[in-house]
């Protein structure tokens, strides 16, 4: 650390994102990235006349995809807002509704950036334990006195919550943001869109990074209450108005016109998710009910860490946490049948030698 660096900062622990490494080829099972390709129509997109526009700037308010987006999803582009992966939208959320000692809430185990955010921006965050079986009791997300941040499906279990839980979260913190981050609500759980129009105190945040192939071209957005998008759009143009690239641009809109692809993509994914959670678990591992593209799990036979250790060593990257609660678990993402077929085997191979 630098004698420069503002004290602020100084106790500040950075996100750890998922590693990437470039030493060998794995299959790669520990950042949820997708098995597909982005579709045929999307990487047309991406061509030699898009990028020699590159000289000039995007859109800054990336019109044509807003529309595709607000025109998907039934709102208007006055409800969306663009940005540069979700993790762009969190930290406006956090710096917007719950900085400068104003308090914030979410899971004691969900997705480790929310805590980071919250202190980056000084925010006076609690977290709410999760039940024994690690589902969310959303009656503790109630009634509270500060944003509330919750992931749904949440991640690392994969749990999700149903709409009317999120409905009755909403109900009861009218005077809170509850902001409902949707990464993995394409494969299988029912969005928070829908209600929108009804709560002002709604915020939902979806990616392209999952469902659509795009985790690479960095393109996320949110979908709320006009007033709510305008406070994060001025702080969007307090930092980077031009957030989005244009390749992302161009590429996002195709994929928003290739729905279908990514619906299939969706379901495949959600079958190899249900043959690898009945694998398994015929291999005597607890695997938590995943809604999302991937599966958490856990066994008596061998560690979280030993099997991330000795599945790393055989060329299969999965995701290991260390913190108390999840260390005996490992996070795996779901990619081809053909991946998870060499996964599974492996894993017999691991337990088979212990
Ligand atoms: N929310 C959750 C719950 C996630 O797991 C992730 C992926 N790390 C993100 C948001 C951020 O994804 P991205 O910035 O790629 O959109």
């Amino acid at each position: 650390m630098s004698k420069f660096l503002d004290k602020r900062y100084s106790s500040l622990a950075a996100y750890v994102p998922g590693e990437q490494p470039q030493d060998k080829q794995y299959i790669k099972l520990n950042t949820n990235e997708s098995p597909y390709p982005p579709s045929p129509e999307t990487v047309a997109a991406v061509n030699k006349s898009e990028a020699e526009l590159l000289r000039l700037y995007p859109d800054p308010d990336g019109r044509v995809l807003t529309k595709k987006i607000a025109d998907l999803y039934g709102v208007g582009t006055e409800n969306v807002i663009l940005v540069n992966g979700s993790d762009d939208i969190l930290n406006f959320a956090f710096m917007a509704f719950g900085a400068n000692g104003r308090k914030t809430y979410f899971a004691d185990i969900t997705y480790g950036f929310y805590s980071v955010f919250a202190n980056l921006h000084g925010s006076d965050y609690k977290t709410i334990p999760l039940e024994d079986d690690f589902t969310i009791d959303y009656k503790r997300f109630c009634n509270l006195d500060g944003a509330v941040f919750i992931a749904n499906p949440n991640a690392p279990t994969g749990i999700a919550l149903g709409l009317d839980e999120i409905e009755e979260i909403l109900k009861t913190n009218p005077d809170n943001v509850v902001v409902v981050d949707e990464a993995y609500v394409d494969f299988g759980t029912e969005s928070a869109v829908k209600l929108v129009s009804k709560y002002e105190n709604l915020l939902v945040v979806q990616t392209f990074s999952k469902s659509r192939s795009m985790a690479g071209a960095r393109l996320g957005f949110a979908i709320g209450n006009k007033e709510l998008i305008g406070d994060l759009h001025k702080l969007r143009y307090s930092t980077n108005p031009y957030n989005i690239n244009r390749l992302t641009l161009v590429a996002g809109a195709a994929a928003i016109d290739s729905q279908s692809y990514y619906t299939e993509n969706c379901k495949r994914i959600e079958k190899t998710r249900e043959f690898t959670t009945n694998e398994l678990e015929k291999l005597g591992f607890r695997v938590l009910p995943s809604k999302a593209n991937f599966v958490f799990a856990e066994s008596d036979t061998v560690s979280g860490e030993e099997l991330y250790l000795k599945l790393k060593e055989m060329g299969v990257l999965v995701r290991h946490f260390t913190s108390d609660r999840i260390k005996n678990f490992n996070r795996i993402t779901i990619g081809t049948p053909e991946q998870m077929h060499i996964l599974i085997d492996k894993i017999k191979e691991i337990m088979e030698a212990v």
